[in-house]
């Protein structure tokens, strides 16, 4: 028999989450809260850390070894995890990576997680290649959206880029998207997206999809530096030259900051994750590819998850290093500041 949808029936009383199991019993698990008052909702699980790109903001030029196999969480691990985080109130559940789509199990995964009750949703990250043929068996699985990563339309800049000669194959793959459940983000990589940018608002205006522009992080790819990125103040003033941008309230609690492009009703969002951090409202909990907890992309510390969920413990367990990871987060990521250290790990071992 298919388990009743209890995703409209649970809320947060205080900080404790309700659910409704049964019409006759309502649990009660302890929603997971940090010493700011931030509730965590929204749970980041990189299904590997393997991606057949090499995007020079992401990758060292030296490369990177991917983790052994036997470290990286099984699809029973990543279920468990989640189903744990669920019933402590996540409600949002995003699968990135490395690239998700090189796991043949992602469809099984994407049904697994979307038979959990409370329902979370469930987001992908993906690189677009090999989508075209999968988006329609992903989506009956049960994905509610997709956010596919993709910095130019010129195919020698995506290749010099990604060190990949692969802009057709991500252009399918978005194409066999539904338009409603797509979103487009864009690194904004210096002397590319001054010229890049442009033309790619005008392809999401002409294609109706949503395009968001990501300010460049400290993460492991080619040297950053502050006074070298380009930011977003600089890109807004680039793209004015071509459209007519006015901010939008945005009261979602999304990290992009919107802008009507002409009048309507398309708008493009700009993720200001270094020159106007959104930590007071971060609501995010990652699990890497090989089962660390982490309360932040920049975190300096990690819980370790997998040993925990190959030790015979059980869930109480889970739900109190989840807690615990929560309670140990900082104020913010700390770019910027005197001391502030890039992650050792690399992005697609996190998961973005
Ligand atoms: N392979 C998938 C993809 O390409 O979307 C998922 C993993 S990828 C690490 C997730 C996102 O992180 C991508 O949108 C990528 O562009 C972004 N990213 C990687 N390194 C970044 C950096 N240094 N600054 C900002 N975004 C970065």
């Amino acid at each position: 028999m298919e388990a009743p949808d209890l995703r409209r029936r649970s809320c947060f009383l205080g900080h404790r989450l309700m659910t409704l199991a049964s019409p006759a019993t309502l649990v009660e698990a302890p929603a997971l809260v940090d010493r700011f008052g931030r509730v965590h909702t929204d749970l980041r699980v990189s299904v590997t850390d393997r991606c057949p790109l090499r995007c020079t903001y992401c990758v060292p030029a030296s490369g990177s070894t991917p983790l052994p196999r036997t470290s990286s969480l099984t699809a029973d691990e990543i279920v468990r995890a989640v189903r744990v985080a669920v019933a402590h109130g996540v409600t949002k559940v995003r699968l990135t990576g490395g690239e998700p789509l090189v796991r043949p199990d992602l469809e099984l995964l994407v049904q697994r997680l979307a038979a959990l009750r409370p329902r979370p949703e469930l987001c992908l990250t993906t690189s677009g290649i090999g989508l075209a043929d999968r988006a329609q068996l992903l989506f009956d699985a049960g994905l509610d959206r997709v956010t596919v990563s993709l910095d130019t339309l010129d195919p020698d800049e995506y290749t010099r880029l990604t060190g990949r000669d692969a802009l057709h194959d991500v252009l399918a793959g978005i194409a066999a998207l539904p338009r409603a459940s797509t979103k487009v983000n864009a690194v904004m990589v210096r002397g590319l997206t001054e010229h890049a940018g442009p033309h790619l608002v005008d392809w999401a205006l002409a294609n109706d999809l949503e395009l968001r522009f990501i300010e460049q992080m400290p993460l492991g790819g080619s040297p950053w530096h502050r006074s070298d990125m380009l930011t977003a103040d600089e890109l807004l003033t680039v793209l004015r030259t071509g459209h007519r941008l006015t901010e939008t309230p945005d009261d979602t609690g999304a990290p992009a900051r919107r802008y009507r492009v002409d009048d309507g009703p398309a708008h493009v969002g700009i993720i200001a994750a270094v020159t106007r951090p959104f930590c007071g409202d971060c609501s995010r909990l990652r699990l890497t590819a090989d089962g660390q907890l982490r309360s932040c992309l920049f975190a300096t510390d990690e819980l370790d998850l997998r040993t925990v969920l190959r030790s015979g413990a059980d869930d109480t367990e889970v739900a109190d290093t989840l807690a615990r990871c929560v309670a140990g987060k900082s104020a913010g990521h700390g770019i910027g500041h005197e001391g502030f250290r890039p992650p050792v790990r690399l992005m697609r071992a996190i998961g973005g």
